[in-house]
C-alpha cells in the first residue's frame, strides 16, 4: 500500500509506467489564493514522449480489450484505493493549484471515487455491451437466415483533457479516464496545465494500480503541457481514436476541426459553454420569490460560478412579483462575499467577457460589476428586455464565473421567441407552480427542444452521477448530443457496434456464446432474456 503524504511530485510525464522528462519547454502552477507561483518545475512532453505515449498505448490496446470484465473492474477499483491513499498529500496540493476550498476538494475527490467505483460495476453488469444476438434460420425462403451477434467492443487509444473547473472529477482519473477505461480503451491524459501537480498525484495512483493488477505498459499516460501544441499533436496522432474534452467552445471546436481534417477522422466528445436559461413562472416568483432568490443566488455564486451548470439567463414576464424577486435576489448577491477564481486567466476572462455583455446598449447592472483585487471574482446580475436581447447574439455567450443576467420579457410569446433564438444548452429549468404550469406547454416544448436536461422546480448545478443521467446537449453545450459526458452511459463515446456472422460458438466471446455462463441480459431473437439459447 502506498503511504499517505510521502508521494514525492517530480514535474516529470508519465509514459505508460515510466516517468520521463525529455523536453525543453518547463512551466510552474500557480496558487491563485497567494498569487505565488508554487514550486514544482513540470516539464510539457516533447514530440518523441507524445509519440511514446501513443505506440504503447497502441500496444496495450490487443490486451488491454481482452482483460476481463473482473480485471477492469478489478483496475477500477484499485485506482480509487490508490487515490484513497494519496490522503492530504492531495487535497493539500489541490487547494494549492485551484484557489479552491478543502470542503470542495474532499467533495470533488469523493465524486471521482464513486465514478470509479460505479465504472467499475458497470463493467461487470454487462449491460453496455447491449449484446444482442439472431439465430439463423437455415430453411428460409427465399434466402437462409444467418447466425448474427452483435454487441459493443472498445474502439481503441482515448485521448483526454483535463479540465480547468474540475481537477479531480473531470480530469486525470475523472469521467472521461474512468469510462474510457471501462470499455477497455487505453487512455492518454492531456494534463491542464493549471493544475499539473494534481494531475500528477493522480497519474502516479493509476500507474501504480495498473501495475498492481498486470495491466498492460501503456493503459495509460499522462502528459503535461504549457501550451495547446501537445493536445493539438495528440489529437492529430493517428493511433488516437477518440477524444474527451471539457471547456471553452474555442478550445472544444478547435479540437473538433482538427479531428475532422485526419485522414481518418475520429469522434471528439466535447462539453463546452452553455448558458442554462431558467423560467422563473409568475405565481412561482408571486408564492415563492423570497426562497427562489437565496436557491438562485446560492446557484449563481457557488464555486464562484465556475461551473459548466450554473445558471446563466433567467427569464420571467415583467409583473410585481418578478421586480420584487429581483430586489431580493440583488440584496443575496450583493451579500455573498467575493470568492478565488481558478487562475488568473480565468478570473481575467471572466470579467472582460462580463464586461462585454454589461456595455452592451440596453442593459442595467442590477448589482455593481466591480473588478476585484487578486483572483476574486465579484458576483453580480444585469437585465436587458427581451425585445433587446433577441437583437444581439452576444448576450449568448458564457460568462464563466458568477454572473447571471435577468431577461426581462412581455409574456409567454416573448419567452418563447428568446428560447427559441437560444443555442443549444446542457440544461433548461422550469420554476413554477402545479396551478400554472399547464399554461406554458409551449415554453416547455421550445425549452426541450435545445437543452440535455430539463429541470423542474430546482437549480440546474449540482450533476448526479447515474445512469439516468445526461450531461450533454445539442451543439455548443456538446459536439454530439446523442451521448452524455456524466453517469453509466457516458461509456458508449467509446465503444463501437461489432457483428459476428456465422462464427463458432466456442470462437465467440463469452458474452455472445449459446451458454451465457455469465448469465447477462440479451436481446436474443427480439426477446430480452437472461438464458441460455
Ligand atoms: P480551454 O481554454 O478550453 O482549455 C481546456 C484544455 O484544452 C486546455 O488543456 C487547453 O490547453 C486545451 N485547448 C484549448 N484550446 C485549444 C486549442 N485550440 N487546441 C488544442 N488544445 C486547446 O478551457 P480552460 O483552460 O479550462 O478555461 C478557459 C475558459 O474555458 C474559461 O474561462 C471558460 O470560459 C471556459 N470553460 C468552460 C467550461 C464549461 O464547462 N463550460 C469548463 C471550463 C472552462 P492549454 O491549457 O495547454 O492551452
Amino acid at each position: 500500500m502506498t503511504i499517505a503524504n510521502t508521494v514525492k511530485i517530480t514535474g516529470e510525464n508519465y509514459i505508460g509506467f515510466q516517468k520521463s522528462s525529455n523536453g525543453t519547454i518547463t512551466f510552474k502552477t500557480h496558487n491563485p489564493a497567494t498569487k505565488v507561483d508554487n514550486t514544482t518545475i513540470f516539464y510539457e512532453a516533447c514530440d518523441q514522449e507524445i509519440e511514446d505515449a501513443l505506440s504503447l498505448a497502441q500496444k496495450a490496446f490487443p490486451f488491454y480489450k481482452e482483460t476481463s470484465a473482473k480485471q477492469r473492474a478489478n483496475f477500477l477499483r484499485t485506482i480509487a484505493e490508490e487515490i484513497e491513499n494519496l490522503g492530504e498529500t492531495l487535497i493539500n496540493m489541490y487547494c494549492n493549484e485551484t484557489g479552491l476550498s478543502k470542503n470542495r476538494a474532499h467533495g470533488e475527490k469523493a465524486r471521482t471515487l464513486l465514478q470509479l467505483r460505479l465504472f467499475a460495476d458497470v463493467v461487470e453488469e454487462y449491460s453496455w455491451i447491449e449484446a444482442c444476438i439472431e439465430t439463423s434460420i437455415p430453411e428460409r425462403k427465399p434466402i437462409p437466415k444467418p447466425d448474427i451477434r452483435k454487441m459493443n467492443i472498445p474502439i481503441g487509444p482515448v485521448v483526454v483533457f483535463g479540465a480547468s473547473n474540475f481537477p479531480l472529477a473531470y480530469s486525470t482519473a475523472g469521467g472521461d479516464t474512468a469510462s474510457a477505461l471501462a470499455a477497455g480503451c487505453p487512455v492518454i491524459v492531456k494534463s491542464h496545465p493549471m493544475h499539473s501537480g494534481t494531475g500528477t498525484l493522480i497519474a502516479s495512483a493509476i500507474v501504480t494500480a495498473a501495475k498492481k493488477t498486470n495491466m498492460p505498459n501503456g493503459v495509460f499516460s499522462n502528459l503535461n503541457s504549457k501550451g495547446i501544441a501537445v493536445g493539438q499533436k495528440l489529437v492529430q496522432h493517428p493511433a488516437t481514436c477518440g477524444v474527451g474534452f471539457t471547456g471553452s467552445i474555442t478550445g472544444g471546436r478547435a479540437l473538433l476541426d482538427i479531428a475532422a481534417k485526419r485522414d481518418i477522422p475520429i469522434p471528439v466528445f466535447a462539453e463546452m459553454g452553455s448558458i442554462n436559461p431558467v423560467v422563473l413562472l409568475p405565481e412561482a416568483l408571486k408564492t415563492r420569490g423570497e426562497e427562489l432568490a437565496v436557491s438562485f443566488a446560492n446557484s449563481i455564486t457557488t464555486g464562484s460560478g465556475q461551473f459548466c451548470t450554473k445558471p446563466g439567463l433567467l427569464l420571467a414576464i415583467d409583473d410585481a412579483a418578478l421586480q420584487l424577486f429581483l430586489k431580493k435576489l440583488k440584496r443575496e448577491i450583493i451579500a455573498v462575499e467575493p470568492s478565488c477564481m481558478l487562475h488568473p486567466k480565468i478570473k481575467g476572462a471572466f470579467e472582460k467577457n462580463r464586461e462585454k455583455i454589461v456595455e452592451q446598449k440596453h442593459v442595467s447592472s442590477i448589482t455593481a460589476t466591480n473588478h476585484c483585487d487578486d483572483n476574486y471574482g465579484q458576483p453580480s446580475i444585469a437585465s436587458i428586455t427581451a425585445t433587446n436581447f433577441l437583437k444581439n447574439q452576444r448576450f449568448q455567450e458564457e460568462v464563466f464565473g458568477p454572473f447571471s443576467l435577468v431577461v426581462i420579457c412581455k409574456d409567454k410569446n416573448q419567452i418563447a421567441a428568446v428560447l427559441q433564438s437560444l443555442q443549444g444548452q446542457l440544461t433548461g429549468t422550469i420554476i413554477g407552480n402545479n396551478s400554472e404550469i399547464k399554461e406554458y406547454k409551449n415554453i416547455i416544448t421550445v425549452l426541450s427542444s435545445i437543452v440535455g436536461r430539463l429541470i423542474f422546480n430546482g437549480v440546474p448545478t449540482g450533476v448526479e452521477v447515474c445512469n439516468a443521467m445526461v450531461h450533454g446537449g445539442p451543439y455548443p453545450a456538446s459536439t454530439d448530443s446523442r451521448f452524455t459526458a456524466v453517469g453509466a452511459n457516458s461509456i458508449k463515446r467509446w465503444v463501437r457496434p461489432f457483428s459476428f456472422q456465422n462464427w463458432p460458438d466456442s470462437l465467440l466471446p463469452v458474452a455472445l456464446q449459446n451458454e451465457n455462463t455469465l448469465k447477462i441480459k440479451r436481446l436474443v431473437n427480439n426477446q430480452f432474456t437472461n438464458s441460455k439459447i
